[in-house]
This record gives C-alpha cells, structure tokens and sequence, in this order.
C-alpha cells in the first residue's frame, strides 16, 4: 500500500505548486538527473548547491540506533475507560467512564539491530504512549510481567550479553548463559523466554505488562502501589521453532507486516486494560519484595481489576517522524501515577530521557510524536538545538517572575514516601529466586510446554562452554529436578554427537592482565 502525502497546510505557501521539485530550502530545482560538470565528463564544481543540497542530507539520514529496542512497528489509536478507578487513581486519563484518549504503540523486539528478523526468541517491547490533557504518560512495558534482572546496575552488563562479542561480532551462547548462571535472580524471565511465548506470532497475539510497580494516588492524596496488565483481545498465539526459523529467513519482517496489514485492512487489534492494586501494609506483610521486578503479584491474592481497552486502528503515515523518532519515558507520569521504589523502574527513570537526548536532541519533546498535544506545555526551559516552537516567545524565561509566567500548581505536588533505611549499596542477591519459577514450571505449563521449554533451553546452551552449561543445569536443579534433569539429558545428547556451533572462544583474561608481563 503506497501512502503519499502533499501536507502544505499553511495558507501562506498558496501559490506554491506542489508538483515542483525543490531544494531543502525551498527553491525550485531545474535538473535533477544531471550534475553540473566543466565539459560531458566532468570534473564536478562545488558551486551545484543542488546536488550538494542532496547529498550532504542523504549523508545525515541515520540517527543513533536505539541500542535496545532498535526493530519495531508503531501504530495509533485511543484508550477507553470501561470501569470506574477513580477510588484508587485521581488522573484525568481514568475519568469518566467512556472516556476516549489517543495513543501511540511501538512494539519491538530487544537485542536484535534494526535490520533484524522479527520470529526471533527475545523479549517484546509494549511502550505506549498516552497523551492526555494533564501531559504525557508513556507505560514503557514489555509483554512479560517481569524482567531479568532486579539492580539497575547490571543492565549495561546484561544487554552486551544479549548482543554481540567484542570481537568476533558474533552473538555468543557463552556470554549469554554466563551471565544468566551467575545470576540466579534471571531464572524467572529466561524460563518465560525459552517457553512457548519466548516467539510471539507476531504483536497482535501476545499481552503487555507495565511490568514494574507504580504508586497510584486518588484525590483524596491515599495512594496504593499498582501493576498494569494489557491482555490481548485477539488471543495468545505463538511461532513454533520451526516456523518462527523459516519466517526468519523468508519474511523477516513478519510481525510489522502482520500489523501494518491488519491496521490497513480495518482488523484493528486491541487490548483489555487491567490493574492489580497492593495496599502499603499489604506491602509491608508481603512474602516476596513488591517492587522487585523479577517476581508477580500471584492473580489469586491480587485479581486483575479492569480498567478500559485500547484499541490501535491507524498506521504511521511515515515511518521515520511517527515509529523512529517516537520516544517512550517511564518518568513520563500525570498527577495520580508514580513510580514506586523499584530499583529498576528508578534506573528507567534516568536512562530513557537520557538516551533521547543523545539520539534525538534537547528539544526531542517538540517533535510531533513526542509533543504532548492535549496540553499546553508552558515552562522556563529555553532554546537547545532544532528548537522548532515559537521559543515561547518573550514569556520570561526565568521563576519566580512578576510578569505572569506560569505558576506552579498544588495539587499535582507528588505523594511522599516515608524512609528510615541507612543509605547504603544493598545485594539483592540473597532474594528468593526460585519458588515462582518452581511454581511457573510446576502449575502453569503442562508436560508438553516444558518438554519445549527444556529443548529450547538446551538447544541455545549447548552452544556455551561445557563449564556454563554446568553451572546452569545446577541452576534449574534448585527451581526443580526434573527441569535440570530433562536440560542435562538433552545437552549430553547434543555434546555426545558434536553439534555445537564452531566457536573460537575469544573470552580468556582482559588485555588489560597481560600488562603484568610487560
Ligand atoms: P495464575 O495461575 O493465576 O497465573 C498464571 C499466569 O501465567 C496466567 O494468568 C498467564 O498470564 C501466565 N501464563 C500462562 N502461560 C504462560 C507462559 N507460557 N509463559 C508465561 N506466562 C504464562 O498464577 P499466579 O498469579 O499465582 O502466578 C503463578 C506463576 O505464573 C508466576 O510465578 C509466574 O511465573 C506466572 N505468571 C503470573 C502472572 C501474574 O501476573 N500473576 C503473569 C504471567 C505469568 P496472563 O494471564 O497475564 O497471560
């Protein structure tokens, strides 16, 4: 489907002919096809300011890829309030029921650069985007309602393990399945992974999660801690290996497509929107630390409360202004939701603002996807590259001011959190990390999905060094028996007949050692 669009939206450029070709500055171009040159075969002159007009932008069409998250799909549509939550949430987004707010999606996968295959095994990104008359909210969530790791730290560390070797640029089983055996708190989302949901088919067909805690606070100033849920409306569908290893090659932008298509053809996807809500003695009396995020709130003791749908039913106009330059960030919050002590959700809170203004600049809020339309955004914040609003005009630029500029506004003073713990670098190591994999293992898949699940595991670790898979084996011994039972059989088979890839192994000491010898 071919999408053009002639946007002259300003009553001024009348006269202008939209069929004429012109240079970025506006100028109409005479030749487009032939470089100016002294004689037929050159050389060229510096002064075709035409052709250097179109080579020098050519030159800057990239921007940084994002370094997690670089292939995705983004579309449009609006979020619905179906259920009254005005008890536990005072903001505007929530009230009243039937209320309609626009938003904006951006699913993607995670490791995988951005020419990658969809029907890889990788978490999913679920960033969502609310624009609502109190500012931006951006849920920046994954469709899994937990995550690898609990210390912000280790997320550097964890992605290059997800990414490629140094070296060789290869992905490396080795600096996979080191880093997960060593940190046990893993073992949760990585049997999520390699279970059948590790391949979703497509973005349509699989749930998104906030994943972390947040604090709601209704109007009353009484706050609760929360965890978002979207479920699927078109149901739970995923690839089996065998076809998710064909699309890889055959269609590698499969799960784009699928939505792109769906969107185009009027089967508009969408999502039932939930909450579980936790009280602060709850909190206090729970057996597993709320705000770690490598852990649920188990459903029995805290039911998924429904909230409202979000329904995504119109495609990007153009790819780069609407999907690349879209820009999620957790702090993103209206008056009523707040972020919790999660460790990792604080770490989000710095990172993705952060990388925005490396990848797209100061001013990245102006640009059209990012820019929070439902508000009027009235600050002191001035200038900064590609400033593309009237600057704010001669409003002062400084507060307190007697000439007015916008005043502060009470009741969004953010809820207080009461501390008394010594400030200190605290392990989290020690936290329990096995009993709701067990419980994963156990209860929620059946035979078949964990005979599945162990070849999945197997099937990548076999690769990793004979030490690594060791070490992991021992691992799943202590979620359960027969999970590290069925993975070490399945690894003596694969080592037995040599079917590991040919690896040089290039991890041995950091150049940095061998100057003990010089
Ligand atoms: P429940 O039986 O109430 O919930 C189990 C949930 O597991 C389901 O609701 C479903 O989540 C999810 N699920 C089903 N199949 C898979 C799969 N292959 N991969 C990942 N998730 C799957 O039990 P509890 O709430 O007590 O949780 C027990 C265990 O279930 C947890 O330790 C956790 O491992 C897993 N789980 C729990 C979730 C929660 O929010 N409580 C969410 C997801 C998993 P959904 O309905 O969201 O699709």
């Amino acid at each position: 489907m071919k999408v053009y669009s002639r946007k002259f939206d300003c009553p001024e450029k009348e006269n202008c002919n939209v069929d004429t070709l012109t240079t970025g500055a506006g100028q109409p171009v005479g030749d487009k096809l032939n470089v100016i040159t002294a004689g037929p075969r050159g050389p060229l002159f510096i002064q075709d300011s035409v052709f250097l007009d179109e080579m020098a932008h050519f030159d800057r069409e990239r921007i940084p890829e994002r370094v997690v998250h670089a292939k995705g799909a983004g579309a449009f549509g609006f979020f619905e309030v179906t259920h009254d939550i005005s008890r536990y949430c005072k903001a505007k987004i929530f009230h009243p029921v039937g209320k309609r707010t626009s938003v904006s999606v951006r699913f993607s996968t995670v490791g995988g650069e951005a020419g990658s295959a969809d029907t890889v095994r990788d978490p999913r990104g679920f960033a969502c985007k609310f624009y609502t008359e109190e500012g931006n909210w951006d849920l920046t969530g994954n469709n899994t309602p937990i995550f690898f790791i609990r210390d912000p730290f280790l997320f550097p560390s964890f992605i290059h393990t997800q990414k490629r070797n140094p070296q060789t640029h290869l992905k490396d089983a080795d600096m996979t399945w080191d880093f997960f055996s060593l940190r046990p708190e893993t073992l949760h989302q990585l049997s999520f992974l390699y279970s059948d949901r590790g391949i979703p088919d497509g973005f349509r067909h699989m749930n998104g999660y906030g994943s972390h805690t947040f604090k709601l606070v209704n109007d009353r100033k009484e706050a609760v801690y929360c965890k978002f849920h979207f479920k699927t409306n078109q149901g739970i569908k995923n690839l089996s290996v065998e076809t998710a290893r064909q699309l890889a090659s055959d269609d590698p932008d499969y799960s784009i497509r699928d939505l792109y298509n769906a969107i185009a053809t009027g089967n508009c996807p969408s999502w039932s929107f939930y909450i579980q809500v936790m009280t602060f003695q709850e909190a206090q009396a729970h057996r597993w630390n709320p705000f770690d995020v490598t852990k649920v709130w188990p459903h029995k003791d805290f039911p998924l409360i429904p909230v409202g749908q979000m329904v995504l039913n119109k495609n990007p106009v153009n790819y780069f202004t609407d999907v690349e330059q879209i820009a999620f960030d957790p702090s993103n919050m209206p008056p009523g939701i707040e972020p919790s002590p999660d460790k990792m959700l604080q770490g989000r809170l710095f990172s993705y603002p952060d990388t925005h203004r490396h990848r797209l600049g100061a001013n990245y809020l102006q640009l059209p996807v990012n820019c929070p339309f439902k508000c009027r955004v009235a600050n002191y914040q001035r200038d900064g590259p590609m400033c593309s609003t009237d600057n704010q005009g001669g409003a002062p630029n400084y507060f307190p001011n007697s000439f007015s500029g916008p005043e502060t506004q009470p009741l969004a003073i953010e809820h207080s959190l009461t501390l008394t713990n010594d400030v200190a670098r605290y392990n989290s190591s020690n936290d329990d990390d096995y009993s709701q994999v067990t419980a994963f293992y156990l209860h929620v898949l059946n035979a078949d999905q964990r005979r599945r699940l162990c070849e999945n595991i197997a099937g990548h670790l076999k690769d990793a060094q004979l030490f690594i898979q060791n070490r992991m084996v021992c691992l799943l011994n202590k979620v359960h028996p027969d999970y590290a039972a069925q993975v070490r059989s399945l690894l003596e088979q694969y080592n037995a007949n040599g079917t590991q890839k040919a690896v040089i192994r290039t991890y041995s000491r950091h150049p940095s050692a061998d100057r003990s010898n010089l």
